[in-house]
Parts: C-alpha cells; sequence; structure tokens
C-alpha cells in the first residue's frame, strides 16, 4: 500500500488497517484478529468514531478499579499489541499494574514476538511466557496463563476478548473490564465493566482518568465500582446507537 494522504477522509481508519496488516504479517497479530478488527470497526462507525458520554464513565469506572486493585493485569493479544502498546505500558506503570501476554491462538513463537515488541517499546517485565497456571473450564492453551499474573489477579482489564474466557474468568472471582466495540457480544455481557470503545481511544481515556482519580479516597473509588450498574450503560450505548441511525435519515 502506497503512502496514505493525510487529507484522506479514512486517513485514521486506514493507518490503524495498516498496522493491523504489518502486525500479521511479523507473525505478531493471528490472522483472524484482522477479521475481529473489522467486526470492531463496523462498531466503531455506528457510535461515530469517538468516545460516547457511557464509554467515558465506564473508562472512569475502570481506573477506579485499577486503582484500588491489589493485583490488576492489563491482558495483551497481538490486535493491542498492533494498535496500542505504548498505550498499554504508559498505563501498566502508572496503576501499577503487570502486563501480560495471554493469546487465543497461542504458540511461543507468537508469545515471544509479542513479548519482544512490548520490551522494544519500553516494558521492562511482561508475564505470560510462563504459562504455569491455567484459567478453569477452557481448552488447554486458551487458558494458559501465568500463576503470578492473570491467575492471581484481582482485576483483569481484557482489550478484546472472547465470551468463554471473559465468563471463566468472573468465574474464578476476578473483575473483569473488558474493552469491546461490540455492545452486544458474550464479553459485552459478562464483563463487570464494559468498555464499548476503541482501545485505541479507550487505553489513554483510562491513563486519564487514572490521573485525575490517584488521590481520591479508596472508600470513594470503591463505591464508583460498587454503584456501576453495566446492564444499564449497554442498554443505553445500544438505544445512544439506534437514535443515531435514525438520525442519520
Ligand atoms: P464474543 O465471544 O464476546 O461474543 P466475538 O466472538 O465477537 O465475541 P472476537 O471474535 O474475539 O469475539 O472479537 C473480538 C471483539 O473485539 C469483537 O467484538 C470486536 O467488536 C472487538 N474489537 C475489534 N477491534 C477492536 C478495537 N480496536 N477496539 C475495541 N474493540 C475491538
Amino acid at each position: 500500500m502506497g503512502e496514505i494522504p493525510e487529507s484522506h477522509p479514512r486517513y485514521l481508519s486506514l493507518k490503524t488497517r495498516e498496522k493491523i496488516s504489518q502486525a500479521m504479517k511479523k507473525g505478531i497479530t493471528h490472522e483472524t484478529g484482522l477479521i475481529a478488527h473489522g467486526r470492531g470497526e463496523a462498531f466503531d462507525y455506528l457510535i461515530g468514531e469517538k468516545t460516547t458520554s457511557f464509554a467515558d464513565d465506564a473508562e472512569r469506572t475502570a481506573a477506579a478499579a485499577l486503582l484500588i486493585a491489589e493485583n490488576p493485569v492489563i491482558s495483551i493479544n497481538g490486535n493491542v499489541v498492533a494498535l496500542a502498546p505504548e498505550e498499554c505500558i504508559s498505563l501498566a506503570d502508572l496503576i501499577p499494574a503487570k502486563l501480560e501476554v495471554n493469546l487465543f491462538h497461542r504458540t511461543d513463537v507468537r508469545v515471544d514476538k509479542i513479548v519482544k515488541e512490548l520490551k522494544n517499546n519500553g516494558a521492562k517485565e511482561v508475564y505470560g511466557k510462563t504459562a504455569d497456571a491455567s484459567i478453569p473450564d477452557l481448552d488447554h492453551d486458551r487458558g494458559l496463563c501465568d500463576r503470578e499474573g492473570i491467575f492471581s489477579a484481582d482485576v483483569v482489564l481484557v482489550p478484546l476478548e472472547d465470551g468463554d474466557r471473559c465468563q471463566s474468568l468472573r468465574n474464578m472471582g476476578k473483575t473483569v473490564i473488558a474493552i469491546d466495540l461490540n455492545p452486544i457480544s458474550r464479553t459485552a455481557r459478562t464483563a463487570n465493566i464494559t468498555i464499548v470503545d476503541n482501545v485505541t481511544r479507550a487505553i489513554p481515556n483510562i491513563e486519564k482518568w487514572v490521573k485525575k482519580l490517584k488521590n481520591k479516597e479508596e472508600k470513594e473509588l470503591k463505591e464508583m465500582v460498587r454503584s456501576w450498574d453495566n446492564e444499564k450503560m449497554l442498554e443505553e450505548t445500544l438505544s445512544f446507537i439506534s437514535k443515531r441511525l435514525n438520525s442519520l435519515f
């Protein structure tokens, strides 16, 4: 693909596709990650490719949950590292939280490549290679994780997760924060806090909220998380999409 002119009306979207495509060629993103990206783009179109007020609320609540967590972990897959590596590292440093590579289509080679990519972008420690534990009820490779990372985490941020693993993490008693542009996916409906936003906007916005909330009392942060109504937010997001679509004609 030739250089995309900045004046192109779909510049950002095309650049993002280019990043995913390059990461696939490097063996970082699985080929099915391209399909998942396409599904995400379609939903991003429906919300207007901007952070909605509902997503902003979820991002604030996610920041609160991450700040009060004892062992928070940010789960990284091939799409996330292709789209927002520096943003994830910066957020992890600030909270602080651990970074763990956790893949649906897991191979040691791909885990290694993603760990290296994160380290090249400045990550000091990346979990996921040891894979000395597994998430119960998931078939072998998808469930592999690190005992010191996701397995023992109390709060897990899972950008672009699949519904089964999200449910299994919840069954383990963890608080799951999902970033998923599809408000009707199983993941979106299963997570404790669902952020219906593009991962490229969501991660920096969670970081913005972490900075704002960092000095708040723990009691206040706990109350924000306790009072979060995920189902209501999903209903409001769907209603926002349907009103937006009606208003276009
Ligand atoms: P589920 O199992 O939860 O029903 P699924 O089968 O659609 O979901 P995947 O195929 O793993 O799950 O797709 C990942 C999800 O990630 C999709 O719902 C897609 O909308 C979302 N997604 C893709 N790209 C992005 C992105 N850049 N930011 C946020 N979400 C995204």
